[in-house]
């Protein structure tokens, strides 16, 4: 039989609101092509019972992204304002429907273990990693040679996520405050990065601002307290000219 592409490693309620997720990770045989991240085994965090598309425009996906900012708001019926960087119809909803076919076998986590054992892993590739019990996390993650992750729920979350992820922050006062529960950052800003950095911080190697000198697989400074590197990171707003006119509305100095 074929070497799956994918495997679910959780299924189980959303440790945000109760509601049914699940976790594929992707790339476990092949480098993903994707500039930005470069050889790193991907894993979504998804509504399981409902599409992607379903979910960001009916506000379901509060199940995996907790009150990110980034999500926009629903408005008859449909999401508007919706700033992250994550194209929901493109490898989410195709995830997603490749779970529901069934063509990703379910490990536990110490399957996952060692499917990931020396390798890189990012965890939520879309999703926000505090959805998923840390407890998974830490087994799966267990003999990975690197991690980089991302959580916009630090303020509620358990801070033993700041192992393996930034606090992602919205503004200095964000970044403060995460700092002071003991996690690294990373901030977004509506200026231009290198002018707006503050002391301790990097800016993103991987941006447009810096020259896109590298690939996240190749920096690896995201991956929070067990990283490498020690500084926090700042990025100036990115993605299409309308996502970062809608993030601009809330991104404060
Ligand atoms: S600082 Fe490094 S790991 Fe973080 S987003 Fe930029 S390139 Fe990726």
């Amino acid at each position: 039989m074929a070497k799956p592409s994918g495997v679910i490693i959780y299924r189980g309620p959303s440790q945000l609101d109760g509601q049914p997720i699940i976790v594929v990770a992707t790339g476990i045989a092949k480098a993903s092509s994707n500039e930005k991240t470069g050889d790193l085994i991907q894993t979504w965090i998804l509504r399981d019972d409902v599409s992607p598309t379903v979910a960001v425009n009916t506000g379901a996906d509060a199940s995996i992204c907790g009150t990110c900012p980034h999500r926009g708001r629903i408005e008859g019926g449909k999401n508007v304002g919706r700033s992250c960087y994550v194209t929901i119809f493109q490898a989410p909803l195709n995830v997603w429907k490749t779970a529901h076919r069934g063509k990703y076998p379910q490990v536990t986590p110490s399957e996952a273990r060692a499917i990931f054992a020396g390798r890189k892993v990012r965890l939520g590739s879309y999703g926000d990693p505090v959805a998923v019990p840390f407890a998974v996390w830490a087994e799966a993650l267990a003999d990975t040679s690197a991690r980089t992750g991302y959580t916009h729920a630090w303020r509620g979350a358990s801070v033993d996520f700041a192992q393996y992820v930034m606090a992602s922050c919205d503004s200095v006062q964000d970044a403060v405050d995460a700092k002071a529960l003991g996690y690294r950052t990373f901030r977004v800003t509506a200026l231009p990065a290198p002018q707006d950095k503050r002391p301790r911080e990097i800016v993103c190697p991987a941006s447009k601002e810096a020259g896109y000198k590298t690939t996240c697989a190749s920096c690896l400074a995201c991956g929070g307290l067990t990283a490498k590197a020690k500084a926090d990171v700042v990025i100036t707003v990115h993605g299409s000219a309308g996502k970062m006119n809608n993030a601009s509305a809330f991104l404060a100095a």
